[in-house]
């Protein structure tokens, strides 16, 4: 259900206000602001979620005056690039919109990437067009790669080089205390913590991150008509199983809704479509595919030479907010009673207004990271379910939730029981770290926020 998080805590008072007021050069929101709805709204625009204030930081200098001054106030910090991610209480907090921290330095050399918070995954595309190098970027151009980074990051290159938090080289953060602090190999326990631990140890300013050799890359989407359903839904796994890690490839079941944006035919139509993203030569990447492109009826064959530009844009995502609902989960194999209740529930003849229904290939690198380099740890499963519904109404919540909860059924075999954090919906509590895992996020959260200043989306402490 939508979520209406009330301001539970004390308001602010007009002196408090004036004080961050003089403390920081970022514009600072309240309620009695005429764009106070606009400012405040995630881009999963149906949490409806409601802090004391936002502030849109200018410089690292505003977070640090944030921080300290949220700590002599008794105020909580959330920091919300963008809202892919919402869903958390962010009511009674300061919540921080990072997008002034703008910067991309790239060491081409050296491969790796600094970028401020508020970069985007699409800016930092752009920025390694022509590099020969990529970084690891989820599917949508834009949430913050900050955002995406620190849960886990499962990228169209995971399966070859691991999770984009296992990417992170160092940091710049402001702890708990409002310190500025350089993260890196000299503090180990708090880079550990980073790689995987989330927002809530410190508010990242900016991240060094290892970029990775893509010197030639192939990829691009295979549509089909839905009553190909089953055909290529085989056809895929079979691809994935003798696939090298060099090679992802995402299914989908697509419900395109019917927007003037969307041309005809395509509007209001259901698809089956397959997207992949190979580090090699076409050659090689037409073998691999040779199985789905024997399958008859294709209406759309896109595969061909990509830049590091075009990996944040492969999936073809809605950029624009969106009220959205979502559900996943991690397959311990893609067995054909899996593949029999899909294609019974979103297949030919089904009405399923689900907009993506999206089977990843998983594996690779991202089921052996190195021990101990982060606190995400592996994700074993060699695919993941995920659903998202857009909501053309509000009052249609239950029925696109009803939707959602007989896709999630038909992983009944094949479920791992377990969503990667990233993919959480709203309003699901957090079950990926293990107990030592947390237990440890949790002592050195005590060190870097001893106050409990600093709210993620992902709480070490829930
Ligand atoms: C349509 C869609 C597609 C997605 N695809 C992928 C995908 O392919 N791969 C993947 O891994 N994930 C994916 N996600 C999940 C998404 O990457 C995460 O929710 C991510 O956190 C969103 O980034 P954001 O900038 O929007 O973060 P926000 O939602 O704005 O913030 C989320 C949390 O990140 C933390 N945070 C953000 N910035 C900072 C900072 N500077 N310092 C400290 N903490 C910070 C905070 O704890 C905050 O609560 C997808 C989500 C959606 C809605």
């Amino acid at each position: 259900m939508s979520h209406t998080f009330e301001p539970p805590g004390p308001t602010l008072s007009t002196a408090a206000l004036n004080a961050l007021r003089l403390r920081v050069s970022g514009d600072l929101f309240t309620p009695e602001h005429p764009d106070w709805d606009r400012v405040r709204a995630p881009w999963v625009l149906n949490v409806d979620q409601r802090p004391l204030a936002v502030l849109a930081v200018d410089d690292v200098d505003d977070v640090v005056g944030a921080v300290q001054w949220a700590g002599a106030e008794g105020v909580q910090v959330c920091v919300q690039p963008s809202g892919h991610g919402a869903g958390a209480d962010v009511s009674g907090s300061l919540l921080l919109r990072t997008r002034a921290l703008d910067r991309i330095d790239i060491d081409v050399e050296g491969r790796t990437a600094r970028i401020g918070a508020g970069v985007n995954a699409g800016e930092l595309g752009a920025a390694l067009a022509g590099t020969g190098l990529t970084f690891l970027s989820g599917s949508n151009p834009d949430p913050s790669v900050v955002g995406l980074t620190l849960t886990g990051g499962l990228s169209w290159f995971g399966r070859a080089f691991g999770l984009g938090c296992d990417s992170i080289v160092a940091a710049d953060v402001v702890d708990g205390t409002g310190t500025l602090r350089h993260v890196d190999a000299a503090d180990p326990d708090l880079l550990w913590a980073l790689r995987g631990g989330g927002g809530d140890l410190a508010v990242v300013v900016s991240l060094e991150l290892r970029l990775h050799p893509a010197p030639v890359i192939h990829g691009g989407q295979l549509w089909w008509p839905i009553d190909r359903l089953r055909p290529v839904l085989d056809a895929f796994r079979a691809v994935c199983e003798r696939a090298p890690d060099t090679f992802t490839a995402w299914w989908h079941a697509m419900a395109l809704p019917p927007l003037p944006e969307i041309p005809e035919p395509l509007r209001g139509g259901h698809f089956v479509t397959v997207a992949v993203a190979h580090l090699g030569e076409a050659d090689e990447l037409d073998d691999l595919l040779a199985p789905l492109r024997a399958i008859p009826g294709a209406i759309r064959d896109s595969v061909g030479p990509l830049g590091p530009e075009q990996i944040p844009h492969l999936a073809e995502e809605p950029v624009d907010p969106t009220p959205v609902l979502s559900v996943s989960t991690l397959l311990n194999e893609l067995d054909a009673a899996t593949a029999d209740a899909l294609e019974a529930t979103v297949g030919p003849g089904s009405d399923c207004p689900v907009a993506i229904v999206q089977i990843r290939q998983l594996g690779g690198r991202l089921a052996e990271p190195p021990v101990d380099l982060g606190s995400h740890g592996p994700i074993a499963e060699p695919y993941s379910l995920t659903a998202f519904a857009l909501l053309p109404a509000p009052e249609l919540e239950p029925v696109f939730a009803g939707w959602l909860g007989r896709i999630a059924d038909c992983a009944a075999t094949s479920t791992a029981g377990r969503t990667p954090m990233n993919f959480l919906g709203h309003d699901e509590a957090n079950t990926w770290w293990d107990d030592a895992t947390r237990a440890r996020l949790q002592a050195i959260k005590a060190a870097t926020d001893p106050q409990g200043v600093l709210r993620s989306n992902r709480p070490v402490s829930a």
